[in-house]
């Protein structure tokens, strides 16, 4: 095979035995070549899958389905091609405060542009990063911790990413530049991550003597639900989002009675429309789940809790599923500019362009996203950015939603409401299509019952199709 040379300055590549000394573009001399090892993958297929709905890309000849981290179908994932980035090579310390899905991502994007920096992880939680959207199926049953792991153990190994999952930052020295562990261990750092994810809001209170409150967000938390409800037992869920909806089937598959009260007047709010709720409701009452909206909880009691409209429901426990609020001790400490999260630029830069964010602990143009596939990408964003790469600006993923149930399936994507969208509807049983267009261009999408067009409604959506192109998403 010929061997192949990339100009780091032009980024032309050129075959040939020598590199082409100066560069028939830009002029550069023999020390801007580096040795391509492999052909350019974008022409290549690479053996990884990149599931359009989570985000999360996986290895493998064939797709894992249904994917392990958002259970969408086959049809939801598409062939990843490398980019061609050449791995560079340096001494430098990255630290990355956190071991979620940015840190991951940070992880795995500073390790593709340098072949030997230091990378270290801090994982606050004691145990390797995990897929968390996974923990309903924990709960339920259907995954334990192994089939959890986003990286098996070895993989941190191979790639020489040293994992601290036995202590927490607690500080953060910028003049130093090092962080300060729970266990009095300094790491210093030339390059710094905060992707300290998020906490789940428990607005509800626990009182003594009162059934115990519990939320969904940590392996720990997974854990504690699993020992605490078992068999038989009957759980109030507290909140009727997807993730609510996603821990209460987990209860029900585990046996346990389970009731849900949410606030707003219909089921998982920015995620469906009033018909795909409605829909997933009469799904989740056929199933045994009974399900009230338009009211909360008063107060939590010895044999379960009041609700708002005073009626009184036996339970063992409450499971609080009401959003999420950022972690932002560390950026507080630092001085960083705050709002809901630690604000970014697109390139992940906080107000101290000397460190990033990414994930659920950042804000980027006025929101925190709270979403797996936006947490990868702006880690990708991140890793870039601290290898010195500014390069291409974080974008918001179109947000998507698949969940799946024996007899009943809902996906969604991007904008489900807004003034002036046109709407286009097609209903034939159980299967239901809504399109959603923004002066022709197609903006959202819901369909519920089997549907094909995962990926090709997210792109769709991502280009801005026009109507003509996106009719077959009706079928
Ligand atoms: C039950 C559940 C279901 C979900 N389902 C979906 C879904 O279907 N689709 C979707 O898009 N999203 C879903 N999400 C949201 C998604 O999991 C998050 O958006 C994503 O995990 C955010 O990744 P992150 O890396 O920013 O933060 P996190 O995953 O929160 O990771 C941050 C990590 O940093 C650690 N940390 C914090 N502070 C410190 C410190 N000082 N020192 C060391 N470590 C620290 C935390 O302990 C945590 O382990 C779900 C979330 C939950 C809880």
């Amino acid at each position: 095979m010929k061997k192949r040379w990339k100009c780091s300055l032009c980024g032309q590549i050129f075959e040939g035995e020598t590199p082409p000394v100066p560069c028939p573009v830009c002029g550069a001399g023999a020390e801007a070549f580096t040795l391509l090892e492999e052909e350019p993958a974008a022409t290549k297929p690479s053996g990884r899958w990149k599931c359009t709905v989570c985000g999360q890309i996986f290895e493998g000849e064939n797709p894992p389905v249904p994917c392990p981290v958002c259970g969408a179908g086959v049809e939801a994932f598409v062939p990843v091609a490398e980019d061609g980035t050449v791995a560079g090579a340096s001494d430098r310390r990255f630290v990355l405060i956190g071991g979620g899905a940015a840190a991951l991502s940070a992880a795995q994007e500073i390790r593709r542009r340098d072949r030997t920096a230091r990378i270290t992880m801090i994982c606050g939680e004691g145990i390797i990063p995990y897929n968390r959207p996974g923990l309903s199926d924990f709960v339920a049953g259907e995954a334990d911790f192994e089939a959890l792991a986003v990286k098996p153990f070895g993989w941190y190994e191979e790639n020489k990413i040293r994992l601290i999952c036995d202590a927490q930052a607690v500080s953060v020295d910028p003049e130093k530049r090092c962080v300060r562990l729970s266990d009095g261990r300094g790491i210093p750092y030339d390059r710094l991550l905060l992707a300290t994810g998020a906490n789940a809001f428990c607005p509800v209170q626990g009182t003594e003597g009162a059934v115990p409150v519990r939320v969904l967000r940590r392996f720990a938390d997974a854990m504690e639900l699993v020992e605490a409800a078992g068999p038989g037992s009957r759980v109030l869920v507290v909140g009727g989002g997807i993730l609510g909806v996603e821990a209460a089937l987990g209860l029900h598959a585990r046996g346990v009675t389970v009731e849900m009260v949410e606030l707003g007047a219909r089921l998982v709010g920015p995620q469906a429309d009033d018909e795909g709720a409605a829909r997933l409701r009469a799904a989740l009452e056929q199933e045994g789940i009974r399900v009230q909206t338009g009211c909360s909880v008063a107060q939590v009691t010895p044999t379960g809790a009041t609700l708002s409209s005073g009626e009184e429901i036996a339970a063992d426990l409450v499971l609080v599923s009401a959003g999420i609020r950022s972690e932002l001790t560390l950026a507080r400490q630092l001085g960083l500019k705050i709002d809901r999260g630690i604000q970014v630029d697109a390139w992940m830069q906080t107000s101290d362009p000397d460190i990033c964010a990414a994930g659920d602990c950042a804000e980027f143009d006025g929101r925190v996203a709270g979403l797996w596939n936006a947490a990868l990408e702006m880690g990708t964003v991140a890793g870039a950015t601290m290898c010195g790469a500014k390069g291409a600006a974080y974008r918001q993923p179109v947000p998507a939603t698949a969940l799946s149930m024996e007899h009943f399936t809902l996906f969604s994507a991007g904008r489900l409401s807004g003034e002036g969208l046109r709407e286009v509807v097609r209903q034939e049983g159980e299967r239901y299509r809504k399109l959603l267009f923004d002066g022709g261009r197609l903006v959202g999408l819901v369909a519920v019952g089997p549907f094909e067009g995962a990926a090709a409604a997210i792109a769709a959506i991502d280009r801005g199709a026009g109507e003509e192109e996106t009719a077959a998403l009706l079928g």
